[in-house]
């Protein structure tokens, strides 16, 4: 490659970062469109296994699953971004059954692509012609894997990315685009060391192995992605969530000095915060659609949240 073509892909790199963080995200790191081999190797036994549970998506489309290039035409790079959603703010009645914080506010997906398309559009108008597709946890791809690929921080032993300042509360989208870039080098080895607080303390000991998880066991899957009745030997060990999980983050160290999300949208209904346990358990349809409106918890549904609502108030 001639200096001149070498000084674009720098310039490109550069602008397109800088642009990504201009947007609001609070990293940007770029990695190399290639098939993913060691993490499709552990997506393969995890699936064998059955962790996946009743994620039957997880199993299709393995091959664009493990590589962006499958996913768009040309493809030479992945543009990869984490967006903080932490927050302390907490719910008022500390006996209310919990909320993840990913799902108080507006539904991550939409203000993940809505910034992302803005990225793309930058770059195919001011940089260089080219094609790219956005992804934001909607489509089959290895975030987590590609995150770490572009230098952003290590998958711990809760198998959840970890930024070694931002910590784990993070939303990751990704662009692919058939341009040519300059790669980061992928994050080195995992920073959890000794720590095992995540594994110790998973209330349902989801967390089988360091990074392996049963999703079967995971009081997320089991409040938010799973159709069939959570198991009878779990119903007791929720913990009081009702949709998700952050304990296994909560706990873990490299989350203690997070910085709280600036996000708009991500700030909650101040009802929200403020229902109390006994309006929970008396929960109707249209209090839920007035809640959750725009929210990810309203895929979830209201059947769903109802029967881990008879779970939580009738199998203590
Ligand atoms: S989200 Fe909760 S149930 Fe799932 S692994 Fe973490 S601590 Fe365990
Ligand atoms: S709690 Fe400890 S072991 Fe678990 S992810 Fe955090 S640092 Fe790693």
């Amino acid at each position: 490659m001639n200096t001149e073509a070498l000084n674009s892909l720098l310039t490109y790199t550069h602008l397109i970062k800088s642009k990504a963080l201009d947007l609001g995200f609070d990293a940007c790191g770029i990695s190399r469109a290639g098939r993913l081999e060691d993490d499709s190797e552990r997506l393969r036994s995890w699936l064998d296994s059955g962790y996946h549970g009743t994620m039957e998506y997880m199993a299709n489309h393995f091959e664009k699953r493990v590589n962006p290039a499958e996913l768009v035409e040309g493809a030479r790079s992945v543009v990869s971004v984490l967006l903080n959603y932490h927050t302390n703010l907490k719910q008022v009645d500390s006996q209310a059954p919990v909320i993840s914080s990913y799902a108080l506010g507006k539904d991550y997906h939409f203000v993940l692509k809505e910034r992302l398309l803005k990225l793309l559009a930058y770059i195919q108008t001011d940089l260089a012609p080219c094609e790219g597709r956005v992804f934001t946890d909607s489509a089959p791809l290895l975030e987590k894997a590609l995150a770490k690929e572009a230098g952003l921080g290590w998958i711990g032993k809760h198998s959840l990315l970890i930024h070694p300042q931002m910590g784990s509360f993070l939303f990751i989208g990704e662009l692919v685009l058939d341009l040519e870039l300059t790669y980061d080098e992928p994050f080195g080895n995992s920073l959890c060391g000794s720590c095992s607080r995540c594994m110790d303390s998973c209330p349902t000991s989801a967390i089988i192995a360091p990074s392996l998880l049963d999703a079967n066991k995971c009081i997320s899957y089991l409040t938010i992605e799973t159709k069939i009745d959570i198991p009878e030997a779990l119903t007791s060990r929720l913990s009081s969530r009702l949709v998700g999980c952050d304990i296994c983050q909560q706990v873990c160290p490299w989350n203690s000095k997070a910085k709280q999300n600036d996000v708009p949208e991500f700030r909650p209904k101040p009802e929200l915060l403020k229902m109390t346990a006994l309006e929970w358990q008396n929960l109707d349809r249209s209090t839920f659609k007035r809640l959750f409106k725009g929210s990810a918890v309203e895929r979830t549904g209201f059947a769903r949240m109802k029967r881990t609502l008879n779970h939580l108030f009738n199998d203590k």
